[in-house]
């Protein structure tokens, strides 16, 4: 794990976050800049950088917090919502430990 790596101190509590849900695999908690009314972060424990950077045996994780954002969803009756993955740089990924974005005008 990066020293400087701020999703990894989160996952350490060493930042604190509102800890929406835990597994061992991912966490979810709120965005600290929320773009719309619902703006979640799910992200793995597992440090990886950038989607870009995926080995093959990470690629089932990738489903799981899918899956996670999904039941999340759910949980709260949202039932139409973005997901993203910003990829590099040039794609606007500014936090180098992958993290899916759920964003949604309801919840
Ligand atoms: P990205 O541009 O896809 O890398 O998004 C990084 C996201 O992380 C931004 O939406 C930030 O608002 C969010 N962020 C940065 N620091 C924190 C933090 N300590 N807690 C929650 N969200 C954060
Ligand atoms: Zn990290």
């Amino acid at each position: 794990m990066p020293e400087d790596c701020i999703f990894c101190k989160i996952i350490n509590k060493e930042i604190p976050s509102e800890i929406l849900y835990e597994d061992d695999l991912c966490m979810i908690f709120p965005d600290i800049n929320p773009v719309a009314k619902t703006h979640l972060l799910i992200i793995p424990k597992k440090h990886i950088a950038t989607i870009a950077n995926l080995a093959p045996e990470d690629e089932k994780l990738i489903g799981h917090m899918v899956g996670k954002a999904r039941d999340i969803a759910k949980e709260r009756n949202i039932d139409g919502y973005q997901l993203l993955y910003r990829v590099g740089k040039g794609g606007g990924q500014e936090v180098f430990h992958i993290h899916l974005h759920l964003t949604s005008d309801q919840g």
